[in-house]
């Protein structure tokens, strides 16, 4: 059995109620409030030269960028934290030159990090998970700027080559236009008359499919669950699997995108690394390293937490497995007293405004968050 539970992808909760989804409303208002006020305050910072100030005073810290998806259809619509449209990237890049911060691969910054040798306001790109459009959008805008990158690699659906199961049953029911649908023949009686209009019971019906085919089904048999979904939605699956836009990279691709300069590293397997369980977690790793040792010519020595969810007792567990370096997506600049299976990063997407991300790379962000108590613990 090819059953496996993987964890998020940037996924939504789980068992959502009427009262989260009316209080998500309320919440999303004061956010939307909150952030539009903070990003008066950061153009006003910038004018009077807060943000210069800021990048002299952080200047020697280590900024990580995150990126994930790179848009090639309507992705950045679907899913704007985990997707980021071509000309948004070219925009970060276009930044990082004209504030002439230097992008340096994560080797090089990890050893200056730590041996004080680090040139001013590095900054390192990392990219998660691997999807198929980091070659298809990123690379060639990469290499317009010769900047390098780290790629950490989840293998199973390298391995498989189809879309990611749970981000293609949400993009489906994210994509229909359908009011009423008939699920029973797919998860059973109970599901006969689903109303897609109401969004508790349409939440309720997509972790039912997700659940169903990643408890009980093969990554084939997975795939043709999808397939019967779209039918009932009446999506188009085929362009999915088409288009690539929820796929990742395969192993020839990889291979060739390493002898192409990019970095590749671990992700773990299945993009899970359960903190109760160090024989899974650790098994994890040795199967991303081993689909991964045999098109990778450098050392694997390098982790990204999935998800960004970390403990601190993990940090032994990748010492036993040789890793060197590990990245959360916890938001922050790093310093040299920072921990390196603990590095911070700002995750980057289309929701991001370019306003915010200067806000960010400049390292003014971090020192408000400071200043306010809202930094993490090193
Ligand atoms: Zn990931």
């Amino acid at each position: 059995m090819d059953s496996f539970r993987i964890i998020s992808f940037f996924t939504l909760p789980q068992n959502i109620g009427a009262s989260c989804v009316r209080m998500d409303e309320k919440i999303l208002g004061k956010q939307r409030a909150m952030r539009k006020a903070k990003q008066v305050l950061y153009g006003m910072a910038k004018r009077i030269g807060g943000f210069e100030w800021a990048r002299r005073k952080t200047k020697r810290c280590l900024r990580i960028l995150c990126y994930h998806g790179f848009a090639v259809a309507n992705e950045t619509d679907f899913r704007p934290k985990l997707f980021i449209s071509r000309d948004t990237f070219r925009r970060r890049l276009d930044l990082l030159n004209e504030y002439r911060f230097p992008v340096i691969s994560l080797n090089e910054a990890l050893t200056g990090l730590y041996e004080d040798t680090l040139p001013e306001n590095a900054v390192v790109l990392t990219i998660d998970d691997g999807f198929w459009s980091v070659l298809a959008q990123a690379v060639p805008i990469l290499k317009h700027h010769g900047f390098p990158a780290t790629v950490y690699v989840t293998t199973y659906y390298s391995q498989k080559e189809t879309p990611i199961f749970r981000l293609a049953v949400q993009y489906l029911f994210w994509g229909t236009t359908v009011r009423k649908a008939d699920l029973a023949e797919m998860i059973g009686k109970d599901w006969r008359k689903v109303n897609l209009e109401d969004p508790v019971e349409k939440n309720r019906a997509q972790w039912a499919i997700i659940e169903y085919g990643e408890e009980n089904c093969t990554e084939p048999k997975r795939q043709d669950l999808c397939r019967d979904l779209a039918r009932v939605l009446q999506m188009d699956y085929p362009f999915l699997e088409k288009t690539r836009i929820l796929s990742l990279l395969n192993f020839t691709e990889i291979a060739s995108l390493e002898r192409d300069g990019l970095d590749f590293q671990l992700h773990t397997h299945r993009h899970r690394f359960p903190d109760s369980n160090e024989s899974l977690a650790k098994q994890e790793i040795q199967d991303n390293r081993a689909a991964l040792q045999g098109v990778i010519r450098k050392p694997l020595k390098h982790f990204c937490y999935p998800s960004g969810v970390w403990a601190f007792h993990q940090r032994h567990w990748l010492k036993d497995l040789g890793i060197q370096s590990a990245t959360t997506c916890d938001v922050g600049l790093n310093d040299k007293s920072i921990h390196p299976m603990g590095l911070r990063r700002f995750l980057d997407g289309e929701n991001i405004s370019q306003i915010e991300f200067e806000a960010e790379i400049t390292g003014f962000a971090d020192l408000i968050r400071r200043f306010s108590g809202k930094a993490g613990p090193l």
